[in-house]
């Protein structure tokens, strides 16, 4: 393997699509460090996110500075080139310091048959029973089996490494963090999958430090984890022991770890996954975006007058657009348009309904699912009003922040490391 920049073993990704909300994301990780749950900041945004705001990678890495300037923080930090492809790397090279290579696109598209020949020929060790420290039962792998596999990854991740290796010849193997994601995809890898996909990964020398796997079970945008626990943390623990596994096998970086691509707010998985990390010595990064800029619109409701006026008519006209707002979303969202209020219902709410409502508070019965996930794919209509939402963000600040901060501090950090 090349050098590489190492990611710490706790590591926690923050979307802040307007990119306002720097210092109040950094806080959250102070407080968590002061308890002794450290969290590496990591600032991410994808390419599709800054084509809707129209901002440029760039004004990610200045955000980032300057929170880490105006706290003070003195542990490392990163920027994430979130889901980038060949296609759209260039511009994010310079400013971040942390690749998400999204491969999802090749991914059931077959590589060379002679590639995935010479793959299988090349792994003897993958055919057969294969026991892994921590799996109950060893897994039993076909040469078949193996073929079918690299059949369905292995462009990928060819595609993978030559990304990598682009990344490389501007930036220096030294100066990035890599990850390589495949949760953009219709169906989950299971642990033997992830297993040969690492082997793939290692063989195209890509010093990955997380991978970013499909998990069992929905990850809606912002609402809680749907489906069965446990069979997710039964698969959780067997994705530790196979990477544990792999890194000694295949010689991949000590730290590489988990990435949890988790659409913020997965409260329900979050003990499991705490269980299992402390269970293996395991480190994990988590991704959210998302869930700050849903505490931007719930501060802003909750400063009452002109911020509540706007978080309504954000409201207002997504509920207008709901099925072209939804449509890219599909596989991420479950909307109950019978449990939308409509918007002149929603006008006549005071701040503490329109709060209620929104903020991912699950014991609160006037916590609307529906409501938060439309609301949390309609930042298009905040972008669209320019000026006056940020103007907005600036002039109600400080109850913005206390959100912001609390959210991530409260209901992510704390029960990912601390437990309840
Ligand atoms: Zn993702």
């Amino acid at each position: 393997m090349s050098k590489y920049l190492t990611l710490g073993k706790f590591s926690f990704g923050m979307g802040d699509r307007f990119g306002h909300q720097g210092n109040a994301q950094l806080q959250a990780c102070v407080l968590a460090t002061k308890l002794g749950a450290e969290f590496i900041p990591v600032w991410n945004k994808s390419n599709r996110e800054h084509t809707f705001i129209g901002t440029e990678p760039s004004s990610l890495r200045a955000e980032a500075d300057a929170a880490v300037k105006a706290l003070g923080w003195k542990k490392p930090y990163h920027v994430d080139a979130d889901h980038i492809r060949l296609e759209t790397v260039d511009r994010f090279i310079a400013p971040s310091d942390f690749f998400t290579i999204d491969v999802a696109d090749s991914i059931a598209k077959p590589a060379a048959a002679a590639d995935v020949k010479a793959f299988v020929d090349r792994h003897p060790e993958l055919v057969g029973k294969i026991s892994i420290p921590h799996i109950d039962r060893p897994f039993e792998i076909t040469r078949v089996e193996v073929g079918r596999v690299a059949d369905k990854f292995l462009l990928a991740v060819q595609d993978a490494g030559k990304i990598y290796q682009h990344i490389v010849a501007t930036k220096g193997a030294a100066n990035f963090i890599t990850e390589v994601s495949v949760d953009e995809t219709d169906s989950p890898q299971t642990p033997p999958e992830l297993l040969i996909i690492l082997a793939a990964i290692a063989d195209q020398k890509i010093p990955i430090q997380t991978i970013a796997p499909k998990f069992t079970g929905r990850f809606n945008k912002g609402v809680d984890y749907v489906g069965d626990v446990k069979q997710f943390e039964k698969e959780f623990n067997d994705d530790l022991a196979v990477i544990a596994f792999a890194i000694k096998k295949y010689g991949l970086p000590p730290s590489l770890k988990l990435s949890v691509h988790s659409g913020s707010d997965k409260f329900s998985i979050y003990e499991p996954m705490r269980r299992a990390l402390k269970k293996f010595g395991a480190g994990v990064h988590i991704k959210t975006a998302g869930t700050t800029w849903l505490e931007e619109l719930i501060g802003l409701a909750e400063a009452g007058g002109d911020g509540l006026e706007i978080a309504k008519e954000i409201y207002a006209y997504a509920i207008e657009h709901v099925d072209e707002f939804c449509a890219p979303y599909a596989s991420v969202i479950d909307i109950d348009k019978k449990k939308l209020p409509p918007a002149s219902v929603v006008n006549g709410w005071s701040s503490k309904q329109f709060t209620d409502a929104l903020r991912h508070d699950q014991k609160n019965p006037a916590f609307n699912p529906s409501f938060r996930q439309l609301l949390h794919v309609s930042f298009k209509v905040a972008a669209k009003k320019g000026g006056r939402y940020l103007n907005a963000l600036k002039k109600h600040e400080a109850i913005i922040a206390k959100n912001v901060t609390e959210n991530l501090f409260e209901r992510h950090m704390k029960p990912l490391l601390l437990g309840k």
